[in-house]
């Protein structure tokens, strides 16, 4: 922790200074990728704080996700800033209307919040004589949430969609009747959503004054990071926090705005001058990030960038050594390129890479389960959803209710206290084999054992009363693990190695950005996940999704050079990797190895290779046996907390029920069953197979 405020000054060049140093009153960073801007704004806050200038407490600091507001309380605690409040706007807003809740809703507690509009809104829909699926579903939500986030009622729908540009789904006027029938709906069932809270928080400052002298004496100077992603309706509640005052510091990168398709708009960071006259503004262009190559591919991103926002793109200078170029990797499918990815992920953490500092992002989540799946093969840990709700799981609770309950001798040495309540629970200080579920929660308690080889000197309760402080903070952690994350919710935070998947057309730009600024909205995701890299950046497509498939076009925003630049010497190629040796060899070997073995043709669709006949052919699947694998690994899940399809797939347990394998030779030629299943589960199996009962199985395990 720096132990001066000098020494928070000591880390930063002149424009962070001059941005850390300002005086309170408005201030506006306006910079590119891996500059410090939120070096800056934490260390200004930090500066402040430190020096007396303002309270911790009363200083709120928002930004968009909860990975971005943790981290933020990470910084600041190391800064020794703790008892800043770094909350996500929804965090924020929830959190002050659940308090005021009483006063707000006449005494009761506050409505019950929905957490996703897709019945409501088919529900809407249909009464507005709609027939609808998932996807019409999904882009109605989309428009009624730009409507909300923009302040927009269902009779202003249609004019404003048109000035606006949008191309809903149907016809402006159908929308706003659903829009209409959804907020009916809505309250006849006594709910609210996402943006009706932080609606009601907005208007429980500015239609009472009791709640606003509260709100307004707690909170006295804000911070908001990535400001180009503000909408209107967070914009007003930042308003209303703010009342006639103005210590108000603001951050962003243009070049970054990627939720303008809900209504965010890059207008309020361009515009801060003229709206806070006074303002001071700070432009920052060295990037402490990244490599030279991974900057290099960078501003070659960005250069190609169109449209409105593009004139505010600012090159950037890395700062750092230089480092590997970045790699671009071309698959025959999505298994054989997140089979090599996690390969990959091996190699980097055997050289000495741990595990946190590496992450796979995509555009969709739906990507990620190949990619658990694949780096469970491998035995690499990966942590998914990020580590917000890190104090919420069940293992960490359960830990912290073994430590709070275990009675040792005051004088023991706190890490062996804390290894030993622990293994009460069933925790050992050596890593379960592989990856998956179970060693997600293994590394998750074993944070809590490292936190305590930190903080040696601590009592048992001194650690528990701490381990409260921070779960009170949300103060997380670090647990090992590589990140599986989307890249929107990736923003603002950096890894050593960076793997970008998943990048063919359809998929980044997604396939429902249609209008040009959409696409453009798709580039700028891209150059974040891109600048999200320190060192390695990987970028990979497969050509078809399963194996066999459709073969789809590599991205667009891929690079295959960038523009040359004599004056700096660059011109760095991106060549493309027609296909991957691995990859070739991969699928060479299974379509050698796997015919139908009803006809004895060649096998090239996924599915049917697992199955290791055409689908086509007649099955000899044993019914019997199928339903007790099916069992077994429902049980089998249930008790390991993991998705079945983890253990196995649907696919490869009908092969097994078709197959009976009787020895684990005969197992280990199933596709989908590798070394590392065939060591956790071959003998379940071979004994389902052999006749066992489920529950004989369970008996013996116990
Ligand atoms: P993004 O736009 O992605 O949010 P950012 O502008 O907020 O990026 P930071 O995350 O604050 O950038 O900083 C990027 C990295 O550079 C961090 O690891 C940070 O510690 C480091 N860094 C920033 N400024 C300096 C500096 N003056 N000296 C050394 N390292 C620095
Ligand atoms: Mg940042």
């Amino acid at each position: 922790m720096a132990d001066s405020s000098d020494e928070i000054l000591a880390g930063l060049d002149r424009d962070q200074s001059v941005a850390v140093t300002a005086p309170a009153g408005p201030l506006c960073i306006l910079a590119g990728a891996g500059t410090g801007k939120t070096r800056a704004i934490t260390h200004r806050i930090a500066h402040r704080v430190r020096s007396g200038q303002v309270r911790a407490r009363h200083v709120l600091a928002v930004t968009f996700t909860a990975r971005a507001a943790a981290e933020m309380r990470e910084r600041l605690t190391r800064l020794g800033a703790d008892g800043v409040q770094a909350r996500t706007f929804h965090a924020a807003a929830l959190r002050q209307v659940r308090y005021f809740a009483p006063r707000l809703f006449s005494g009761r507690e506050m409505p019950e919040l929905l957490d996703s509009k897709a019945r409501l809104v088919t529900f809407a829909a249909t009464k507005a004589g709609l027939k609808t699926d998932r996807e019409v579903a999904r882009d109605l939500a989309g428009e009624i949430e730009w409507a909300k986030a923009s302040l927009i009622e269902p009779d202003d729908y249609a004019a404003a969609a048109a000035k606006a540009l949008r191309e809903p789904p149907f016809d402006a006027a159908m929308v706003a009747k659903v829009y209409a029938q959804y907020e009916r709906a809505k309250r006849a069932q006594g709910l609210i959503d996402f943006e009706d809270m932080i609606r009601a928080a907005i208007w429980a400052i500015e239609e009472h004054s009791d709640v606003a002298e509260q709100v307004r004496a707690q909170y006295r100077h804000f911070v908001v990071d990535e400001y180009q992603d503000v909408n209107p309706m967070q914009q007003r509640l930042l308003d209303a926090w703010l009342g006639e005052r103005d210590d108000l510091t603001v951050v962003g990168d243009a070049s970054q705005t990627i939720y303008s398709f809900t209504g965010a708009s890059a207008s309020y960071l361009v515009d801060f001058k003229r709206r806070h006259p006074g303002a001071t503004v700070v432009r920052l262009t060295r990037d402490y990030r990244s490599t030279p190559q991974v900057v290099g591919l960078a501003n070659a991103v960005i250069s190609r960038a169109r449209g409105e926002l593009s004139r505010l793109r600012l090159e950037l200078v890395g700062q750092r050594p230089p480092g590997p170029e970045p790699t671009v990797h071309t698959f025959a499918d999505e298994p054989g390129e997140a089979t090599a990815v996690a390969a990959r992920c091996a190699e980097l953490i055997a050289g000495g890479t741990p595990a946190r500092e590496i992450a796979v992002l995509f555009r969709v989540n739906a990507q990620s389960e190949v990619y658990q799946e694949a780096l469970a093969e491998a035995g690499v840990p990966c942590v998914l959803h990020g580590t917000e709700r890190f104090f919420d799981r069940a293992e960490v609770r359960e830990a912290m209710i073994a430590l709070r309950a275990y009675r040792g001798s005051p004088a023991d040495d706190l890490v062996e206290t804390v290894h030993a309540a622990l293994e009460r629970t069933g925790w050992r200080p050596e890593a379960p084999p592989g990856g998956g579920a179970q060693r997600e929660r293994w590394e998750a308690v074993t944070a809590l054992v490292n936190l305590a080889e930190g903080m040696p000197a601590l009592s048992l309760p001194e650690f528990n009363t701490e381990l409260q402080r921070r779960a009170a903070l949300q103060h997380v952690p670090t647990v090992e693990g590589v990140t599986l994350s989307s890249l929107h919710s990736a923003k603002g935070l950096e890894w050593d190695a960076v793997f970008l998947v998943g990048l063919c057309e359809g998929t980044l730009p997604v396939i429902h950005a249609r209008t040009p600024d959409a696409v453009e909205e798709e580039r700028r995701l891209f150059y974040v996940g891109v600048t999200r890299a320190r060192h390695t950046l990987w970028l990979s497509h497969a050509a078809a999704r399963q194996p066999g498939g459709r073969p789809r076009r590599p991205s667009r925003f891929v690079p295959t050079a960038a523009p040359a630049d004599p004056a700096s010497g660059a011109g760095a190629r991106y060549p493309r990797r027609p296909l991957d040796k691995a990859a070739v060899a991969g699928r060479a070997r299974r379509v050698m190895a796997v015919s139908c073995r009803v006809c004895g043709t060649g096998l090239v669709n996924g599915a049917d290779r697992k199955l290791g006949r055409c689908a086509t052919c007649p099955s000899d699947l044993d019914e019997e046996l199928l339903a007790r694998l099916l069992d077994w690994r429902a049980r089998l899940a249930g008790i390991q907390k993991i998705p079945p399809f983890v253990v196995f797939t649907d696919v490869t347990l009908s092969a097994i029920a078709e197959r009976r394998p009787a020895r684990r030779e005969e197992l280990a030629v199933i596709a989908g069953i590798g070394p590392r299943k065939l060591l956790l589960y071959g003998d379940d199996v071979i004994a389902l197979v052999g006749g066992s009962s489920v529950e004989a199985l369970a008996r013996d395990r116990a």
